[in-house]
């Protein structure tokens, strides 16, 4: 059977170097392995509070950072999670097939819930692995590449797929999740144990920061004492997190960074991963803003939504049928 990709980002806020580096800059190489299906997680945004025109605007932003990622659009479907209905019927389905004990064990949730009162916390926010596992179900999808904080959830979704097959035969396809061996987990640049995330946007670096802001960022990251510039994420946490940056979008081993600044100062090192990543973006950027205003994300939303509706619609008829719901229309 040819491949089938699915990965999905949420548009809860300004997306981030960790989001580019762990999923979006290998998206266009993806789509030499088969057919692929992007989303926009947007009925995921929704399960911590935002803006609707926060939302709206992130959404579009999303869409155009996935295009500017360069993806062929011929051989991937760009679509919006709340366009395709399929999602949220295949949620309704799934949700019994996932029990209470393992999802309050999610770190993901446990991170997220942790500062809130429990009466503020929305069921959304607790069963999102249902929805994600529901997404990937969808598409019969057998690779899902994810940063690090999302294995655990690709991880739940096969046991839940394994469960279900047990239950009512060969139904559902087992995927499996793909990380980048460099730069699955960037750390945030104020707070090295930290993950850089969009929704906790301290030390972050935004892939809409001009250059003159990210240099400024990567020169006043934290390093750590001594002088050496070395990979040993217990002791260097922050030379460690810019090596893997510098290497992640060089596309070489960690091993090779380091050889680079054996006898550099960490002013020197700083300075050279600030170049490779003003470079990158710089270029990323500039096609961001010709997406955005020539608006071609919509054309191509409508597009990637009825395609997906297709092999979506499909596999919910598959399940309907496997559990006993009558597929009258
Ligand atoms: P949020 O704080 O809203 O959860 P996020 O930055 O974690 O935002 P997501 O939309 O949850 O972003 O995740 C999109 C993808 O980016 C996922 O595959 C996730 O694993 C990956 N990702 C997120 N943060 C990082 C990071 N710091 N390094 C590498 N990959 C990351
Ligand atoms: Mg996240």
């Amino acid at each position: 059977m040819a491949e089938r990709i699915l990965t999905g980002i949420k548009p809860t806020g300004q997306l981030t170097l960790g989001n580019y580096i762990g999923v979006l800059k290998n998206l266009k190489k993806e789509t030499e392995r088969g057919e692929c299906f992007y989303f926009i997680a947007d009925l995921h945004a929704l399960t911590l509070p935002i803006e609707p025109e926060v939302l709206r605007q992130n959404s579009i932003d999303l869409a155009c950072f996935y295009l500017a990622a360069g993806i062929d659009t011929k051989k991937a479907n760009l679509f919006l999670q709340s366009s395709v209905s399929a999602h949220a019927e295949l949620n309704a389905i799934m949700q019994n097939y996932l029990y209470m004990g393992e999802l309050s064990r999610m770190t993901q949730f446990k991170d997220k819930s942790s500062k809130m009162k429990e009466s503020a916390i929305g069921l959304g926010l607790f069963a999102y692995p249902v929805l994600m596992a529901s997404d990937i179900i969808l598409y019969d999808a057998n690779i899902v590449p994810v940063g690090e904080d999302q294995v655990q959830h690709v991880e739940l979704t096969r046991d839940l797929v394994n469960r279900f097959n047990n239950r009512y035969g060969e139904v559902l396809t087992l995927p499996k999740y793909e990380m980048r061996k460099v730069g699955a987990r960037i750390m945030s640049l104020s707070d090295p144990s930290k993950k850089m995330s969009k929704s906790d946007p301290k030390g972050d670096i935004f892939l809409k920061d001009d250059l003159t802001t990210i240099r400024k960022k990567i020169m006043s990251a934290v390093t750590d004492s001594g002088s050496e510039v070395k990979y040993d994420v217990e002791n260097k946490p922050g030379i460690s997190n810019l090596l893997t940056i510098y290497a992640a979008l060089k596309e070489i081993s960690i091993e090779d960074a380091e050889k680079e600044f054996v006898n550099s100062r960490y002013g020197d090192f700083k300075k050279a991963v600030a170049d490779v990543v003003c470079n990158e973006l710089g270029a990323f950027q500039e096609k961001y803003r010709q997406i955005l205003e020539s608006k071609e994300y919509e054309k191509v939303l409508l597009e990637g939504a009825a395609r997906a509706r297709e092999v979506a619609n499909s596999t919910l008829k598959r399940v309907k049928k496997a559990v006993g719901l009558l597929n009258l229309e």
